[in-house]
């Protein structure tokens, strides 16, 4: 598919100079920048007052943190081991994790969480004061650290924005949009241009140079129409990485999350999520005529992994011709729902449904990308100068499908060990090379027609044929909605739209049905497709083309679980 040429921002109103700049203020960015500061200072720099910069689309608390809900992963209780999370990870990931990525999780995962409960997190303890831990799909552990009952995501940003406001070294840029990386002599990074909104003097489209720039600008979930991301996560880190140059990798492998609450036919945009704990306390699913359908599906029944729960919902709403299934909890009464789930509680009563009583409608929608841009252990892209961490990286720990509470784990522990690398090995600064991109950005009206394109055709059940038709929407997408006008709104519509051609172009390719990558005319896993698959932006006459890589995976773990379904 051609996309519009490489883009320019307008010409930058200021300029101005940081060590390092952390894009995005979830759990990867705000830890990112804390360790960094630290590393930094605690390097051997000569003179030189280490910088370190934050910039930010919103408010700082307004990325997918903030909405976790469930928890984070870490083998903490006494009877459960690294090892074991690692063979559930891996489970999960379906053949195309990189072990020694999950190793690293897993290992420094405890620690990881420690510093996190030291630098103020407060999460839920036993009776005893020990830390209350919950089990979730996919694990056979109790695990699953979590803070007031089911608000973990808002503890955790509560701590860190708190830990981040009180740092005197480091500086904070809101509704400060990053748009595009600005490209080095040599091929790297030099620095990145903002569109920054409201913030006096700094008002308007930016430059900041740097010698490093960490992406932890999160997911990618608002390019489908319903979704349980919050309005900023729009793919800008994932299609800027590719518009540098980075290379993409797994972006097929999109999880969508088996329960979120049913609102009606048409609902768009962020949509209230029923968390996965909610069926490790007992809950269970049913269908229209009460039936319980996941016992024969997997060993878990209620608890597999998600990706053959979501598989199982839409199985079950096509064969009874249903718009939803249920998620019956009543049984843990009013004193269980407060305690342990107040905010899901809260959530489905303002939408007139009392779990206490009812049963909660639920559906599948787009959660979680388990792929992104491609880095090493250390949080390298391909592009030197370029880190990322947290959902918009791939670091190779979720392979085919993430396994539940993994992913804050991953922002933490990825985002220290950018740091430990940054101290020791802080890149050049570089001599930014003559820019010569050409306009082309895509008018924020494209932004509903890529939605509903990518809903409809690019969801939980994908064909060929289906993926043609999306390939042909988006074109038309591409040729029918340039402007000129360089408004953030048009940015992000750009963005997505480059990122709906990366999801097409990657699910088109992969013809098996693997972890969250269902294909309907390709219903079994195929070994020959046990691997990854990298994506890159290549310049051709009048636009850019994205093409494909297939990469035989490093996991060579058994496949333990039915064909087809993780
Ligand atoms: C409803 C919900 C529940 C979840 N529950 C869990 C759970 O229980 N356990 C778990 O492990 N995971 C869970 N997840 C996933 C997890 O929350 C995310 O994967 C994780 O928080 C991502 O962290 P992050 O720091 O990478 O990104 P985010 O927290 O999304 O932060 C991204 C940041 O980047 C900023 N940004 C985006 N674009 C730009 C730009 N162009 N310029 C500047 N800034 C930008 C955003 O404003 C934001 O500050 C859940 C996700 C959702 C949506």
């Amino acid at each position: 598919m051609l996309l519009p040429a490489r883009l320019s921002a307008p010409p930058p109103g200021w300029a101005r100079y940081a060590d390092v700049v952390v894009v995005g203020s979830g759990i990867a960015g705000l830890t990112a920048a804390l360790r960094i500061r630290e590393a930094l200072a605690t390097a051997d720099r000569g003179s030189a007052d280490p910088t370190v910069l934050v910039v930010t689309k919103d408010q700082l608390s307004a990325g997918s943190t903030q909405w976790a809900q469930g928890g984070i992963a870490a083998a903490l209780g006494p009877e459960d081991t690294p090892e074991e999370h690692l063979r559930d990870t891996l489970l999960a990931g379906a053949g195309v994790c990189d072990p020694e990525a999950v190793r690293v999780l897993v290992t420094e995962g405890p620690e990881a969480v420690r510093e996190l409960i030291a630098l103020g997190a407060a999460f839920d303890r036993d009776p005893a004061g020990m830390l209350a831990l919950t089990r979730e799909g996919g694990h056979h552990r109790d695990r699953i650290a979590h803070a007031g009952g089911d608000a973990t995501g808002a503890e955790i940003q509560r701590a860190l924005v708190a830990a981040i406001r009180a740092h005197p070294d480091i500086e904070v840029i809101e509704h400060a949009m990053a748009l595009d990386l600005i490209p080095g002599a040599d091929g790297g990074v030099a620095g990145v241009t903002l569109h920054v909104l409201g913030e006096g003097q700094r008002d308007g489209v930016g430059a900041v140079h740097c010698r490093a720039v960490v992406l932890a600008s999160g997911g990618l979930g608002q390019v489908f129409a319903a979704t349980t991301n919050p309005a900023v996560a729009t793919g800008d880190g994932t299609a800027l990485a590719l518009r540098a140059g980075a290379v993409l990798r797994d972006l097929e492998f999109v999880q969508f999350h088996p329960t979120v609450m049913w609102l009606g036919g048409d609902s768009r945009g962020q949509q209230p999520l029923i968390s996965e704990a909610v069926r490790g306390e007992g809950a269970f699913l049913v269908d229209d005529a009460g039936v319980r359908f996941l016992q024969g599906e997997h060993e878990l029944a209620d608890l597999a992994p998600r990706d053959v729960v979501a598989k199982a919902i839409k199985r079950r709403m096509r064969d009874r011709g249903s718009d939803h299934v249920w998620l019956d909890a009543r049984h843990f009464g009013a004193a269980k729902w407060e305690r342990r789930f107040p905010t899901i509680l809260a959530t489905c009563r303002a939408h007139g449904v009392d779990p206490v009583t009812d049963l909660i409608p639920v559906v599948p929608a787009c959660h979680y990308a388990s792929g992104g841009v491609v880095t090493d252990l250390v949080g390298r892209t391909s592009v030197p100068g370029l880190y990322a961490c947290g959902e918009v990286a791939c670091s190779g720990v979720h392979g085919a499908n993430r396994l539940a509470s993994n992913s804050l784990l991953e922002g933490l522990v990825f985002a220290r060990r950018i740091a430990a690398h940054l101290g020791d090995a802080l890149p050049p600064r570089r001599e930014p090379a003559p820019d010569r991109r050409t306009p082309g950005l895509v008018a924020p009206a494209a932004r509903d027609r890529i939605q509903a394109t990518t809903s409809a055709l690019v969801g939980v059940l994908r064909s060929a044929d289906g993926l043609a038709r999306a390939t042909g929407e988006l074109v038309e997408v591409c040729a029918l909605a340039a402007t000129d006008e360089p408004a953030a709104a048009a940015w992000e519509s750009t963005n997505l739209l480059t990122v709906a051609a990366a999801l097409v172009t990657a699910a088109a390719a992969r013809e098996e049905t693997r972890g969250s990558h269902w294909r309907e005319d390709f219903a079994d896993a195929d070994d020959a497709w046990r691997g990854h698959l990298d994506l890159t932006l290549e310049p051709t006459a009048g636009g850019s083309r994205i093409s494909s890589t297939f990469r035989p995976s490093l996991d060579h773990s058994p496949l333990l679980v039915p064909e087809g379904s993780a």
